[in-house]
């Protein structure tokens, strides 16, 4: 291993997608390099066990950060997950496939980033997809990216759909087509019920076919080596072992939200004064590395329902019936095991003249609280309200020059105070769908909000319990002006043979999950590296 033509560093959708399609061309060589393992078996293919075991705790997989200690949640340093592994976030995450509303990409491309609107993006997002139920002009039905819907089959599914309808809400057909309002069963990044993560859509069929394409897992990039402004490779650690590869063409960071600014940061690409103050050279001086951080906050409501055995839960109803999840999920690939946990999705609008929704919200078939840490020995849902449109900005910023330490993530949550306004407006709407005749007399207790009367009661116990939804994105901003780092072609700004390509260079975030937008930015970068080189004197 001395030479390739590219090196893409983190093997995330934006990774995996870029490396994948790179490696299309025989004539190229391309090395993808992921810090963590690529996780196969029970974890990495069944959906709910892949996600709790490895979620709510530090593993191999789990780089499990915490952030700054945050003044607008009365304090709280806010445990993040994020996936470490082949498949970046899509090893460890809930799987499901949003997009986001059209808007938002109209929204990019009006802040100077050309080819980067709904109708620019919408054929990276079909390209990518393999779609089992929708066959028109919003989805794909050939790409690597399965996309089906969940095989739960639980008849909360209907409860919800009822409470909904109860509440004036209506139901939408498609999340990701005409429209993004309205309620409806998610749908998910599995394949016949099993987790399909990006490793598995995007790597796994080509290796050992492709021997272009070379793969390696449990090696960390530490830094990017450059020759003047031009990057020529990168060093690593793998076994213990720092080595140093170069590359004939480029190298693509695609570490994710908080870890791309760090590895810019390291190679000394970044504030120019934040560098210094940790002893690292300043090669370029780009102020905007490791700001605009966003994320979706995310607050749970908790109803306990007793004994239910269609709701996750501990009790001596679902150890008998796990045995017949298990049976089912063996027989079929249907039933519990394959669930995502938040089954139920919905966006709303807090007034008819809002122009798109500025909440979402995700209803999970189990008392789940902080992040799945916090068991509760009852069975219940719990509604999950996001706010998805931020105004609050966050950064990521270097602990010190060692590439071991965890990075400094203030997210700022709630500094902006319009964010926690329609925060509390959002969950009061949504809290009011289990007010309905469906939900009335079934719900024994609210766990979280029963106490709640006034504005205040709401925003106290929101700023108290809320926490991330997992979606860091921002902090390579895609863009011009002197706080952007990667310019609409996806290049470090002053830097030659060097690009960004995962969420980390959305410039405001998508209002929706965001692996798929991942999935779709790997897509186009990847397209307009090969349109580069094939221009190229
Ligand atoms: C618990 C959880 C649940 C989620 N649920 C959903 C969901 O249901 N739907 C949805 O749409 N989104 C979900 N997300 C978010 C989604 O997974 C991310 O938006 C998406 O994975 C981002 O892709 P990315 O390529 O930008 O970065 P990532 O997925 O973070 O990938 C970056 C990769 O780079 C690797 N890396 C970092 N630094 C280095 C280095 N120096 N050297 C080598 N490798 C490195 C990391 O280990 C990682 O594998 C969830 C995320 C989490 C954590």
């Amino acid at each position: 291993m001395t030479e390739f033509d590219y090196i893409v560093v983190g093997g995330g959708p934006g990774g995996c997608v870029s490396a994948s399609r790179l490696s299309e061309n025989p004539e190229v060589s391309v090395a993808l390099f992921e810090a963590g393992p690529d996780r196969t078996g029970l974890l990495g293919d069944c959906a709910p066990i892949g996600t709790i075991a490895l979620g709510p705790r530090k593993n191999a997989n789990n780089w499990a950060f915490s952030s700054t200690p945050q003044p607008g949640l009365n304090g709280r340093r806010d445990f993040h997950p994020l996936g470490r592994g082949l498949g970046g976030g899509t090893a460890i995450n809930t799987l499901i496939y949003m997009r986001g509303h059209r808007g938002d990409y109209d929204d990019w491309a009006a802040l100077g980033n050309r080819g980067w609107s709904y109708s620019d993006v919408l054929p990276y997002f079909r390209k990518s997809e393999n779609n089992q139920a929708h066959r028109d002009e919003y989805h794909g039905n050939d790409g690597p990216a399965w996309v089906e819907d969940l095989r739960t089959e639980n008849p909360y599914h209907e409860l919800f759909k009822q409470a909904c309808a109860e509440a004036g809400e209506r139901f939408n057909p498609d999340f990701n087509g005409a429209e993004q309002e309205g309620y409806n069963t998610s749908q998910v990044m599995m394949k016949e019920g099993e987790r399909f993560g990006v490793n598995k859509a995007y790597i796994r069929p080509h290796l050992g076919k492709r021997s272009n394409l070379s793969v390696f897992t449990e090696t960390e990039c530490t830094r990017i080596l450059f020759e003047g402004k031009r990057a020529i490779g990168v060093e690593f650690i793998a076994n213990g072992n720092r080595r140093t590869v170069r590359c004939r063409r480029e190298v693509i960071v695609a570490c994710g939200g908080i870890l791309s600014p760090k590895l810019l940061q390291l190679s000394g690409v970044g504030d120019g004064d934040d560098l210094q103050a940790n002893g690292i050279p300043v090669l370029h001086h780009l102020p905007g590395v490791g700001g605009n951080l966003m994320d979706h906050l995310d607050f749970i409501l908790a109803y306990h329902i007793p004994a239910d055995p269609n709701l996750l839960g501990i009790s001596p109803t679902s150890a008998v019936q796990l045995a017949k999840w298990v049976g089912r999920y063996r027989r079929e690939r249907r039933g519990m095991l394959t669930s995502c946990f938040a089954e139920f999705n919905g966006f709303l609008r807090l007034s008819p003249e809002s122009p798109r929704p500025e909440i979402q919200y995700e209803f999970v078939v189990a008392i789940a609280l902080d992040h799945g840490r916090k068991l509760v020995a009852k069975h219940g849902i719990s509604p999950h309200v996001l706010l998805l449109r931020p105004k609050s900005r966050g950064t990521v910023k270097l602990a010190s020059a060692d590439f071991s330490d965890a990075p400094l993530i203030d997210f700022r949550y709630y500094s902006h105070p319009d964010d926690l306004e329609t925060h509390v407006a959002g969950v009061k709407r949504v809290a009011n769908f289990f007010k309905t005749p469906t939900f009335r007399n079934r719900i024994k207790r609210d766990l979280i909000t029963a106490h709640c009367r006034t504005d205040d009661d709401w925003a106290d116990v929101i700023r108290s319990q809320v926490g991330t939804n997992y979606h860091p994105v921002g902090t390579c901003r895609m863009g011009n002006g002197t706080d952007a780092v990667v310019d609409s072609r996806l290049r470090v700004h002053g830097l030659e043979r060097l690009r960004v390509i995962d969420s980390s260079i959305m410039p405001t975030i998508p209002g929706g999950n965001t692996m798929a937008p991942a999935i779709m930015i790997g897509e186009k970068g990847a397209d307009m590296i090969k349109e580069d080189w094939r221009s190229a004197p």
